[in-house]
């Protein structure tokens, strides 16, 4: 393991490493594993949580 790897350093980084884990096929809504999201929130405010998405049928915003 190499601890100087930037995913230990840029949270961004560290969760786009998390998101390609978890969703290799890309991102889906993990209530009715709809893949058509709606929006897909950034640190803009503090208002949304960094990697945020909504489902497009729920719309029903999860984390990854
Ligand atoms: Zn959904």
């Amino acid at each position: 393991m190499n601890l100087t790897d930037k995913i230990f350093h840029d949270l961004d980084a560290a969760r786009e490493h998390l998101e390609a884990f978890r969703w290799p096929e890309g991102p889906y809504c993990p209530h009715c594993g709809n893949a058509d999201l709606r929006n897909r929130y950034r640190m803009e405010g503090k208002s949304h949580r960094a990697g945020l998405y909504q489902c497009n049928e729920l719309r029903e915003p999860f984390n990854q």
